[in-house]
């Protein structure tokens, strides 16, 4: 699944295809997509702008709308030249929108819909910018208050959920409890409020500077900024602990763990020696 930093990507390149250009074609596979511009027509609006919300992309139209769409594991965006051949099938075509300097495709795009100001407002699924770890308007007190609330899980846990920050998904799950050396099996319960603020701390830092101009596709954690290039071999090189199973901990040498975690079963890595239990006891990798 893309984390933040890709849709964020994806908002600024979109942003810069299409915001202020006149829309020439609008075209969609979506019943819902295409009776909304039946009644009011995209072509002849200008994109007014994109923005990424946590892992949704919310593009807005001078006419007053909202394409809000959800890339979930397989959907993207490509951006193309008019002419140029498009690199996936048309059939996986799902929404298509033209100006006179380029085409903006969404592939497999799985979840679409239009939005009023007043209905994007009240969609619960779409994160407020003051929660989404990417926005100006990030409040990291009150998201380390929603972290707190979540006391019976365990911290690796919490940080996935999008209602509480959005914008970190699960490889930065594991890289932000390493940067902070906190176990991800710890309760909530057992932190500190600096502990869990520090935790906010990284992921808001970690996450922006994934979304520098000189990011490439794959998320960089370790090495610090240095430019790389897209073709990287190994897209685990750059990261402290995701991927690195049994590997060295680039710390202290130790073993780095696996383990499936928590209620959705996604994977989690740690090292055992700079993220220690609080009582010294051990969690099986
Ligand atoms: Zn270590």
């Amino acid at each position: 699944m893309p984390e933040g930093d890709t849709i964020f990507r994806t908002a600024r390149a979109l942003g810069r295809a299409l915001v202020g250009k006149p829309i020439t074609v609008f075209r969609s596979t979506y019943p819902l997509l295409t009776r909304f511009d039946e009644e009011t027509p995209l072509a002849g609006q200008t994109v007014a702008s994109v923005e990424s919300r946590g892992k949704w992309l919310l593009m807005h139209f001078s006419g007053g709308g909202t394409l809000a769409t959800h890339m979930l594991m397989s959907g993207s965006w490509h951006i193309y030249r008019p002419g140029e051949r498009w690199q996936k099938p048309r059939s996986q075509m799902r929404i298509l929108i033209e100006n006179s300097e380029y085409a903006a495709v969404g592939f497999h795009v799985p979840v679409a819909r239009m939005h009023t100001a007043q209905s994007l407002a009240r969609d619960p699924r779409i994160p407020r910018p003051a929660i989404d770890v990417l926005s100006a308007e990030f409040d990291a007190g009150a998201a380390a208050l929603r972290v707190l609330a979540h006391d019976n899980e365990e911290i690796a846990d919490v940080l996935l959920h999008q209602e509480v920050m959005a914008g970190v998904g699960n490889v930065f799950k594991s890289e932000v409890c390493f940067v902070t050396g906190l176990n991800p099996f710890r309760q909530v319960s057992s932190l500190t409020r600096e502990q869990v603020d520090g935790a906010i701390a990284a992921a808001q830092e970690l996450v922006a500077a994934n979304v520098l101009e000189d990011s490439g596709d794959a998320i960089v954690t370790y090495g610090g900024r240095k430019r790389r290039t897209t073709h990287e071999a190994d897209p685990t090189a750059s990261l402290w602990v995701y991927g690195r199973h049994g590997e060295p901990c680039r710390r202290c040498g130790e073993l780095i763990r696996r383990r499936i975690q928590g209620p959705d079963a996604r994977v989690t890595f740690w090292c055992p020696r700079c993220q220690p239990m609080p009582d010294g006891s051990d969690v099986d990798g």
